[in-house]
């Protein structure tokens, strides 16, 4: 997906995201009682390709040349994920060993809302999730 940011004077900043390749995590190093966070260069990848592509296509199209000479930088606006859906919890939120703990939120997703923003997938996820535990709950 690109998204268009306008600035002034015919120029065009021009971001794109796309599934990413790889997925950052975060380890806990239980002798230091530390959480690091280790993300995976998304470069010389098929993802960080296909961006490089798409946008050399784009230029080519509308006759416009790149005054930046980033093209191809690693870009996922919204990293997702942190509690995802059939490794922490089960498909509808219901986190695994505990008794009415659900996650509703983005950290469900794994690593991306694929190419598009991510708060209508979280939204509607979130409906899914709630319509099946208030089912559940009004039952029990
Ligand atoms: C600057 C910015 C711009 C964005 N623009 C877009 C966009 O244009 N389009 C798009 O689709 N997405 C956009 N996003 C991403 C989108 O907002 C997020 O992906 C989405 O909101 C994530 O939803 P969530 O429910 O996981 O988290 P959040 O929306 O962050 O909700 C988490 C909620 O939990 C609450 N909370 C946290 N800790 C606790 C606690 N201990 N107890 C109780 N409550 C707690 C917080 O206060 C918050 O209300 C943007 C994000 C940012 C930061």
């Amino acid at each position: 997906m690109h998204a268009p940011a306008s600035v002034p004077v015919n120029v065009q900043v021009q971001l794109a995201m796309s599934v990413p390749d790889s997925l950052g995590e975060t380890r806990y190093d239980s002798a230091a009682d530390k959480l690091t966070v280790h993300w995976p260069a998304d470069t010389n990848t098929p993802s960080a390709q296909a961006r490089t592509d798409s946008f050399t296509r784009l230029l080519k199209q509308s006759g416009g040349a790149n005054i930046s000479g980033t093209i191809g930088r690693p870009t996922v606006w919204h990293p997702l994920g942190g509690t995802v859906m059939g490794d922490a919890c089960d498909h509808f939120g219901r986190l695994y060993g505990y008794e009415n703990l659900f996650v509703v939120d983005s950290s469900l997703l794994p690593g991306s809302a694929g190419a598009v923003n991510p708060a209508l997938t979280v939204a509607a996820n979130a409906e899914r999730i709630m319509e099946q535990l208030i089912l559940e709950l009004v039952r029990s």
